[in-house]
């Protein structure tokens, strides 16, 4: 007994310092990705259920690294969310997906709007809603084509939450409640915080032929239609979650059904075929 002791010290041992290595690691390398352009920004498009009509589409971070090979999202974001580095990171998303949607709507894709992630310590970072005008201006974009998602994690501070998002929408961007549903505070967000957007997480469109998820998906439908808000279902893989939805009374859409997110080139391929 005491060697299996021993022997599961040494492995959690090991593994901790793995861990600790990969982060480090990390936090080196994406610094140098910063400053290397080795970041890539992927759009995945979102869709209006009934007609197919592509409507807009969300900016998702891609890292390849050279040796380490393609580099998970939710791995280097949290790394970046503990460094801090998800400030410079996020300011650069953010930039970037502004430009590439104003070069979509000069080359004649009026309407398409643009869904940038926002991670709460972004998010709560002074002068956010000046940093948001800024890029506006400098990009050229109309503030009414970006929507901010943002996760209920907001709600740790409602007070200051809720004067950030009457500055967004006061320069006229829009904002939506990201993973909706997976947090402790749904309805609290839905019944305090000026929000123009719920979108519905994966993990409830999985399996909505199981009862309770098809119930909660029909729920949270309900709810945003019954607030005037937009909803959207996220992680759309089967025509059959497609044909429920719609019956459901959800007007948007976005998933592997459709479309995975993919470069603006190929998406502009999508457009151009779509159009
Ligand atoms: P999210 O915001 O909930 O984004 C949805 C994730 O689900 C994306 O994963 C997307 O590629 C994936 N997805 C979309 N449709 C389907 C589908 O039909 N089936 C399946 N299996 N997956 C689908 P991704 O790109 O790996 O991003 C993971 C998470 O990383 C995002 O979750 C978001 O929280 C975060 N993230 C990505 N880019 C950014 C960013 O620029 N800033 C911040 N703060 N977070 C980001
Ligand atoms: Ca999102
Ligand atoms: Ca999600
Ligand atoms: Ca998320």
């Amino acid at each position: 007994a005491k060697e299996t002791g021993k022997n599961r010290y040494h492995f959690f041992n090991q593994k901790l310092n793995e861990d600790i290595v990969r982060k480090m690691t990390l936090e080196i390398e994406l610094k140098k990705a910063m400053q290397n352009d080795e970041l890539m920004v992927h759009y995945q498009p979102k869709f209006e259920l009934n007609s197919k009509k592509i409507i807009g589409m969300e900016a998702l971070l891609r890292w390849n690294h050279a040796t380490l090979g393609a580099i998970p999202p939710q791995e280097f974001i949290r790394v970046a969310e503990e460094t801090g580095q998800i400030l410079p990171l996020g300011e650069w998303v953010l930039r970037k997906a502004c430009e590439d949607t104003k070069e979509l709507h000069k080359k004649g894709y009026q309407k398409i709007a643009i869904a940038v992630n926002v991670s709460v310590r972004q998010f709560e970072e002074q002068g956010f809603v000046e940093l948001v005008e800024q890029v506006l201006e400098e990009t050229g974009l109309e503030a009414k084509y970006l929507e901010l998602e943002i996760t209920e994690s907001i709600m740790q501070n409602v007070a200051h939450s809720t004067e950030i998002l009457k500055g967004l929408k006061a320069i006229g961007v829009k904002t939506a409640i990201d993973d909706f549903g997976t947090g402790y505070s749904s309805l609290h967000v839905l019944k305090t915080l000026p929000i123009d957007t719920i979108k519905i997480d994966k993990s409830f469109i999985d399996q909505m032929e199981v009862i309770t998820n098809f119930s909660i998906v029909k729920t949270i439908i309900d709810i945003g239609l019954n607030l005037n808000l937009k909803v959207i279902a996220e992680g759309i893989e089967t025509h059959f979650q497609h044909e429920i939805l719609i019956d459901l009374g959800c007007e948007l859409g976005q998933g592997y059904l459709f479309s995975q997110p993919v470069s603006l080139k190929e998406l502009e391929n999508h457009l151009l075929l779509a159009v």
